[in-house]
Parts: structure tokens; C-alpha cells; sequence
């Protein structure tokens, strides 16, 4: 991921943002939060349901903090971060399925700096899947949204399909790319794939163990499913701004760390066989450490000396602490791919 990600530094936070549209798409995204907070500031409780950790099921956690109205707890069992009580699934469906906001993400993603960005990022995950299967086969993205992961895996020579519930999104994978997307994943069928994969997907489900279960079940003889996972719990940048991280928002439900993502697949099946975290995350880290805003920077004085910056990145990219992560994983039973 490395390539997008230091073309995006280059330019700075700051312009990424504005290019991309996400402050218009974040700005709509407060409208969409507030909407869902009473006049005490706090969500309001029929909207809203207690759950329990979706990693390891212990109901046990404590306030960890206050974020836009909503509770983020931590697990005493796993190390996961959960809001909670969190959304119920009716205010969730119709989020991802009506809400302007929604659609306005779908803007963000074909913007040119975000094609970019994320283009690079699928390229590396390819590699590194060709590398193991030494070449391409068959895959399933699941979540596939406007479909441009589909796009840039089928000019590598990769036999794609993808599962994608909102409507919107699948009419313009059609359009702009020419794919035809499934609505749900029981219609794949009795198709098998060599690769199923999820771009933060898992952690904005109220039910993670059965929606990997389901991939589990579609994958062929030796296949894997491949997970970008965001708001690392074990990220440095999200252990030092907590709530002022973006990763932190209502629609992401749970923050695994790495073992408590183990954990989560080990439930529904699966045995991890790769892992490693992306994106350290430094500047933004430094521009909160400078008391400004770490997406709107206006000030610039050094924090810390560019050696120990450099020095930090490398720690937390090489010791798992990096803002999300990616996870390959098997059937725990089937054959090792
Ligand atoms: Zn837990």
C-alpha cells in the first residue's frame, strides 16, 4: 500500500481531503450523526440496542470513551473496542441503503486522487495473492460497493464477482465498469471461489462471525479470504487521538486488534496465515499532537525531530500498530492453500 499512501503524504492530508470530497461527504456525514443524537446530547436509547463483543461474545467491558453521542466500550475479555449500545439494524440498513451520505461516499470513491490511492492499495493486495497461488484465479469481493477493486483484479486476469446490498452502488459498478454485481451473498449459488475478499467491510456488520462463516462456505478446496480491516485497536495514531480519530464513527461498529481479529476468525472457522497493519498514520498523529485539527492542519511547527518520525513510522508498521490491517486467512479444516 505503500506507493498510494506516500503519494497522498506528498500532497499533504489536508488537500487529499478536499480532492477527494471528503470534507463535503464528512460534512454531510455530521448532519447524518446528529439526526440520530436527543437534545441531551447523547443517541438517542430506541434507536439503539446493548450488544456484546463480537470477537470473543464476552459481555463484560468497560467505558472507554464518548464519541458524537455514542459509548465506545472496551472488552476485558479480548481487547476489542465496540460501541455499544450501538445502532439497531433497521437504523444501519437504512443508513447504508437511503442515506444521502451514502451515496455521497460513492463520490468520494471516484474522485481521481482516491482512485489513485486505492487502486495502488489493490494492486499490492493482488500481488501479494499471486504470489501465493502463484497467479490469478477466482474471486469474490464482498461489499464491492462501485466495484473499482472488481475492475482493477479482472485487468490482472482474475475471474471476479461481487456482493454488493445497496442498489445505488450496484447500478454504477454497471455502469462504470461493466459489472454485474449480486445483492446478497446467498446468490452466488453453488459457485466457489479461490478468494474472497472484504474491504472494511466486517467491522461495520452487527454480525461478523456469520458473515465470515458465509465466506467460509463459499471459498473452493485451498482458498482464502482476505480482510482489510480499519480502526486497528492497536493503532498508535487511534491509541493517541481516541475519539479525534476518524476511524472511530457510528457506522463502524468493532475495533479488533490483531489478536482479537484472530479470535473473531478462529469463531467463524478460519485460521489466519497472513497478516500485516498499513498506514502509519504519522502525520495526522503529529497534527493532533499539535493541538489542531489532524484532517484541517493550519499549524506547522515540528513536534518531533524527522529521525524519531522516521523511526516511529518503521516501529509501528513492523510492530503491528499501524491505523488498519490486512488479514489472510483459510478454512481452518480444509486443506492448507
Ligand atoms: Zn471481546
Amino acid at each position: 500500500m505503500t506507493g498510494g499512501y506516500e503519494a497522498v503524504r506528498a500532497r499533504g492530508v489536508a488537500a487529499f481531503v478536499h480532492e477527494t470530497g471528503r470534507d463535503t461527504y464528512w460534512r454531510a456525514l455530521a448532519e447524518q450523526r446528529a439526526s440520530y443524537v436527543g437534545p441531551d446530547g447523547l443517541a438517542r436509547s430506541e434507536l439503539l440496542e446493548v450488544v456484546t463483543c463480537a470477537a470473543c461474545s464476552s459481555g463484560d467491558a468497560r467505558a472507554a470513551f464518548r464519541k458524537d453521542g455514542f459509548s465506545y466500550v472496551r472488552c476485558f475479555g479480548c481487547g476489542s473496542i465496540y460501541i455499544s449500545p450501538q445502532l439497531r439494524d433497521e437504523q444501519l440498513d437504512a443508513y447504508w441503503a437511503d442515506s444521502p451520505v451514502a451515496a455521497l461516499w460513492l463520490d468520494v470513491l471516484v474522485a481521481p486522487a482516491q482512485l489513485e490511492f486505492d487502486r495502488a492499495k489493490y494492486h499490492d493486495a493482488l500481488e501479494r495473492l499471486e504470489r501465493r497461488r502463484g497467479g490469478p484465479g477466482s474471486l469474490l469481493d464482498v461489499g464491492c460497493s462501485l466495484g473499482v477493486f472488481l475492475d482493477v483484479a479482472r485487468a490482472r486476469g482474475w475471474e471476479v464477482a461481487g456482493v454488493e446490498p445497496g442498489a445505488t452502488a450496484r447500478a454504477r459498478a454497471e455502469a462504470k465498469f461493466g459489472l454485474s454485481v449480486h445483492a446478497d451473498l446467498r446468490e452466488v449459488g453453488e459457485r466457489r471461489f479461490d478468494v474472497v475478499t472484504f474491504w472494511e467491510v466486517v467491522e461495520h456488520v452487527k454480525r461478523p462471525v456469520e458473515l465470515l462463516e458465509a465466506a467460509r462456505a463459499v471459498l473452493a478446496s485451498g482458498g482464502v479470504v482476505l480482510t482489510l480491516v480499519g480502526g486497528n485497536v492497536h493503532s498508535l495514531a487511534n491509541r493517541v487521538m481516541r475519539a479525534a480519530s476518524a476511524a472511530f464513527d457510528f457506522s463502524r461498529l468493532w475495533y479488533f486488534s490483531p489478536s482479537s481479529y484472530a479470535t473473531l476468525l478462529g469463531r467463524a472457522g478460519l485460521a489466519q496465515v497472513d497478516f500485516s497493519s498499513v498506514l502509519a498514520e504519522i502525520d495526522t498523529t503529529v497534527n493532533f499532537l499539535r493541538y489542531d485539527d489532524p484532517y484541517d492542519p493550519v499549524f506547522s511547527e515540528p513536534v518531533l525531530p524527522p529521525d524519531l518520525l522516521s523511526l516511529l513510522e518503521r516501529t509501528v508498521l513492523e510492530g503491528d500498530l499501524g491505523y488498519k490491517f490486512l488479514s489472510v486467512a483459510r478454512d481452518a479444516e480444509g486443506p492448507k492453500p
